[in-house]
C-alpha cells in the first residue's frame, strides 16, 4: 500500500493564544496559505484540518520544506497516523516503527497527549521505553542520540518521522497590505521579509535610478522572495522609472541636500502610489544612523516635508548590519542581494545629516511638478510569479549596461579582436543566422565600441527582435571577465 505523506503542523505559539474572535480567522488564513504553498510546489492537498491546536495535512507530494516557509508555522513534521484501542496496542505500534531507529543508540520518548484516556503521557513514554530498551543502547532523557516524538489525540496517535523548523510569525493576509521601497540590496529585502512575517501582504516598489542592471537584479531578489516565502496571494513588482527625476534633482538641488531630497522624492512617489492602489503602509530598509542620510533629524524633516498619508514602517530600526546580513543568509537572499550593485551616487561629497523641514520643503518646491507627474503616470505593475527578469528591462531602450543572464550574446568583432579578448559564451556573428532566432529571446550584441552593435540592434528591433546593444562595447564595459 502506498501511503501519502502526512504532516503535523505546529502553529506559531501566539496564534492559539489569540481571542476566540481572532483565532479562527488566523487559522483559516494559515490553511489557505499552506494550500497555496503546496500547489505552488506542484502538489495537491488531499486533506487539511485542525486537530486541537495543530494542523494535519495530507498531500500527494513531499512538501515539508515548502510548508516550513509559510509564516505562522512553528514546526512541520512528517508523521505516521495510527488508531489505537489501548495503551498496549499503542506502545507496540510505536515500538515497531522505532526499533530500527534506536538500534545501538541512546534514546528518549516524548509524548504529548490530549483527550481523555486511562493513562498519562508519562505512562505512554514508559511503556514504549521499556519495549524499546533491549534494542537500544539505553534510555537517556537528558541527552539522547535519538528522540521519539509522539502526539496522542483522542484515539489517534501521530509518530513523527522527522521535523523542520518554520519561520514563526503570523499568516500573511491577516494584517493588511504594504508597499516596500525595495532596492534589492541587503536591507530592504530583509525588511520586506520581516513585514511579511507579521502578516502583511507586501508588494515591491522599485525605482529605476540609472543602472538597468541593478533593477534587473533587484527584480530577481523580489522574485525569489515571492516564490519562496510569500504565499496566499500574488505579489507584485512595481517599477518606477526615476531617471528623469534624478536629473531634475541634480539640476536644481544643491549637493549637500541631494541625498535627502532624493529620499523625499521616493517617499512622495511611494505615498501617491500607495494612495492610488490602496496600501496601508510604506516599508523601507532604513535603519537609524546606518547611512548619513538616515539620521533621525533627516528622517523627521523628510517625513514632515512630504506629508505622507501612509505610515512609514522601518522593520530594521534596531538591527546592526551584521544582524541584517545573517538574516539575509538565513532567508536565502544573500547571494542574490550581493549582485545588486550600488545604484545611485548622486551626492558623493559631504551630505547633510541634519536637514530642516523648511530646507527640505524649499528644495522640494524647486522640483518641476510635471516631471513628478510624468513619473507617476508611467509606472508599471508586474505579477512577480509570472514575469521573467528580462521583461522589466525598459523595452524602448536599445542600449543596455549589462548582460542579462538569460540573454543570447552575439559577438560582432573581427576574429583577431575576438581571440585577443574573448567574451565568455558569446557566439561569433558569422556563425549564426540571426533572422532564424526566436523573437522571444533577449539578444545582446557586442562590438568594439558599441556603435555597430547599436545600429544592428536598432534594425533588428524593427523586425520585432528583442535586441540590445551593449553600451560602450567591449571598451566601455569594465565588467567583462
Ligand atoms: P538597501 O540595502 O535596502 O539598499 P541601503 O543600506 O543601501 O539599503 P539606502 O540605499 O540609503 O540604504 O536606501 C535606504 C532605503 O531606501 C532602502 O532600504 C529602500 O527601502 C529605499 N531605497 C533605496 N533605493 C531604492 C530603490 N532603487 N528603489 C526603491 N527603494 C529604494
Ligand atoms: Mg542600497
Amino acid at each position: 500500500m502506498i501511503t501519502l505523506p502526512r504532516y503535523l503542523v505546529t502553529v506559531a505559539g501566539e496564534i492559539p493564544l489569540r481571542s476566540n474572535r481572532t483565532r479562527p480567522r488566523f487559522y483559516r488564513v494559515l490553511i489557505e496559505n499552506i494550500k497555496d504553498a503546496v500547489e505552488r510546489a506542484g502538489g495537491r492537498v488531499v486533506e487539511i484540518r485542525i486537530i486541537d491546536a495543530k494542523i494535519l495535512l495530507e498531500t500527494n507530494v513531499d512538501v515539508e520544506h515548502t510548508v516550513a516557509r509559510v509564516f505562522g508555522v512553528h514546526k512541520v513534521g512528517k508523521v505516521l497516523e495510527y488508531e489505537f484501542r489501548d495503551l498496549k496496542e499503542l506502545a507496540n505500534w510505536v515500538s515497531e516503527h522505532s526499533r530500527s531507529i534506536v538500534q545501538g543508540k541512546t534514546f528518549a520518548v516524548r509524548v504529548k497527549r490530549s483527550g481523555s484516556h486511562s493513562f498519562t503521557s508519562l505512562d505512554v513514554a514508559r511503556e514504549i521505553g521499556s519495549i524499546l530498551k533491549p534494542y537500544s543502547a539505553g534510555v537517556n532523557l537528558e541527552n539522547p542520540d535519538v528522540t521519539i516524538n509522539l502526539e496522542v489525540r483522542g484515539s489517534k496517535a501521530y509518530l513523527y518521522l522527522d521535523s523542520t523548523k518554520g519561520p514563526g510569525g503570523i499568516p500573511i493576509g491577516v494584517e493588511g497590505s504594504a508597499l516596500v521601497l525595495f532596492s534589492g540590496g541587503y536591507d530592504s529585502p530583509v525588511a520586506a521579509w520581516l513585514a511579511a512575517k507579521r502578516g502583511i501582504k507586501i508588494d515591491f516598489l522599485h525605482f529605476l535610478m540609472g543602472s538597468t542592471q541593478s533593477s534587473y537584479y533587484a527584480f530577481n531578489v523580489a522574485k525569489f522572495l515571492a516564490s519562496n516565502w510569500l504565499y496566499g496571494y500574488r505579489p507584485r513588482f512595481i517599477l518606477v522609472d526615476l531617471r528623469d527625476l534624478i536629473l531634475e534633482i541634480t539640476k536644481k538641488v544643491e549637493w549637500r541636500l541631494r541625498q535627502v531630497i532624493l529620499r523625499a522624492v521616493m517617499y512622495t512617489i511611494a505615498s501617491k502610489i500607495a494612495d492610488e492602489i490602496g496600501y496601508d503602509a510604506l516599508i523601507t530598509g532604513e535603519s537609524i544612523g546606518q547611512a548619513s542620510s538616515q539620521t533621525l533629524k533627516n528622517l523627521l524633516a523628510i517625513e514632515k516635508a512630504v506629508k505622507s498619508t501612509r505610515i512609514i514602517l522601518r522593520p530594521l530600526l534596531g538591527f546592526d548590519k551584521e544582524e541584517i546580513i545573517s538574516l539575509s543568509r538565513r532567508i536565502g537572499l544573500y547571494d542574490l542581494s550581493s549582485k545588486v550593485t550600488e545604484a545611485c551616487a548622486i551626492a558623493p561629497t559631504r551630505v547633510e545629516t541634519a536637514a530642516s523641514v523648511k530646507e527640505v520643503e524649499e528644495e522640494l518646491g524647486k522640483i518641476d511638478l510635471t516631471v513628478i507627474n510624468k513619473v507617476l503616470s508611467t509606472y508599471k505593475v508586474f505579477d512577480l510569479l509570472k514575469t521573467t527578469p528580462g521583461e522589466i528591462i525598459p523595452p524602448d531602450e536599445i542600449e543596455i549596461d549589462f548582460i542579462p543572464e538569460e540573454a543570447l550574446v552575439i559577438d560582432m568583432r573581427s576574429e583577431n579582436e575576438r581571440l585577443s579578448k574573448p567574451i565568455p559564451n558569446a557566439i561569433p556573428i558569422g556563425s549564426i543566422d540571426i533572422k532564424k532566432l526566436s523573437k522571444d529571446k533577449i539578444i545582446v550584441l557586442i562590438c568594439e565600441t558599441g556603435s555597430k552593435s547599436y545600429f544592428l540592434a536598432r534594425a533588428l528591433r524593427e523586425d520585432g527582435f528583442k535586441a540590445y546593444s551593449l553600451k560602450g562595447g567591449v571598451r566601455g564595459y569594465c565588467k567583462l571577465p
